[in-house]
């Protein structure tokens, strides 16, 4: 039954545009190097991080009697070129469209439902970075990618341009065997990254990383030091994941429109953000992730970007 429900959730997944489906055993992380990353004050200003992390670090109290994790990837890649003028400024790839989370939940649960036409019995719980799961690890238990050096998640056949979302599960399904690592020597993203933010191989000091300072909230002040090197990002940044050479190789187009970007996302010129009042604001980012900084955050990052274009 085991095997033959897994081959039934990844045809399922795949009808819902899901690019891959892997299977971890649920089972505590007790080697992860996640209180480590806390203690030494890694994970800056976001504080949720260093909530929960004992539930982080075992599914199983996430999950009474959880037994597997299934993970899916989603390939968020389209072809568009940020332009090289400052005046313009940049928004990561992930952000341009529809908020991946509102995307995703809602296909996991059309999965879940039909997991339990099957499985009636069958308890679940989803998460999409919503519940405290360390999904990069469990993507690379269940054969979805590897760690890369940025620390992002690679798959063989999408790059690193991809979300992840996991069901966990309380039945025993048959288990991927992990990625093996394929960064070999390569240490183009420890190089391109402008704020030295990737301190080691795998590990982020998120103090430093532009990704983690562009979506602080207003009244999570963004060091001034820390501003020139921002340049003209408005919100995440993909430097270390362009230099990427599997990211070259991965341009497989997303089958999800709704992760398309907006063209007002697309290198959009800094006078006219700047232009931007509340309303507006809340017009242009409905169902988008960079709604999550607010009006403020996004304009003090408008206002960054504009003094370091001058
Ligand atoms: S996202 Fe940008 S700032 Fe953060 S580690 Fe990558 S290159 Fe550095
Ligand atoms: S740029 Fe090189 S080292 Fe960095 S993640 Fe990609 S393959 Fe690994």
């Amino acid at each position: 039954m085991s095997e033959e429900l897994k081959t039934f959730i990844i045809q399922r997944a795949c009808a819902l545009d899901f690019g891959q489906v892997g299977v971890a055993r649920a089972e505590p992380l007790p080697e992860h190097g996640l209180r480590s990353w806390l203690q030494a004050g890694l994970h800056g200003q976001m504080s949720y991080m260093a909530r929960d992390p004992e539930l982080r670090l075992d599914p199983r109290l996430l999950l009474a009697g959880a037994a597997s994790i299934i993970v899916l990837s989603s390939n968020y890649y389209y072809s568009a070129e940020d332009e090289t003028d400052s005046a313009r400024g940049i928004v990561a790839r992930y952000a341009r469209g529809d908020d991946y989370h509102e995307v995703l939940v809602a296909k996991l649960k059309r999965l879940v439902e039909e997991i339990r036409e099957r499985a009636p019995a069958a308890q679940t719980r989803i998460a999409v970075d919503s519940a405290p799961v360390l999904e990069k690890e469990w993507a690379r238990r269940s054969g979805i990618g590897w760690m890369g050096k940025h620390s992002c998640i690679i798959s063989p056949l999408y790059g690193s341009w991809i979300f992840l979302s996991e069901i966990i599960i309380d039945l025993k399904l048959p288990a991927d065997q992990p990625m093996e690592d394929r960064c070999g020597s390569c240490r183009l993203c420890l190089d391109a990254c402008p704020t030295g933010a990737l301190i080691r191989p795998y590990v982020v000091d998120s103090r430093k990383c532009i990704s983690a300072l562009t979506q602080l909230k207003a009244d999570q002040p963004i060091p001034v030091e820390r501003q020139a090197a921002m340049g003209n990002r408005l919100f995440g940044c993909d430097l270390c994941q362009q230099v990427c050479p599997w990211n070259q190789k991965s341009t497989k187009p997303t089958l999800e429109s709704a992760f398309l970007p907006r063209p007002h996302f697309l290198s959009p010129r800094l006078t006219d953000l700047a232009g931007w009042d509340t309303q507006t604001f809340q017009r242009m980012t409905r169902r988008s992730p960079i709604r999550r900084t607010g009006y403020a955050g996004w304009m003090r990052n408008v206002q960054i970007a504009l003094k370091n274009s001058g």
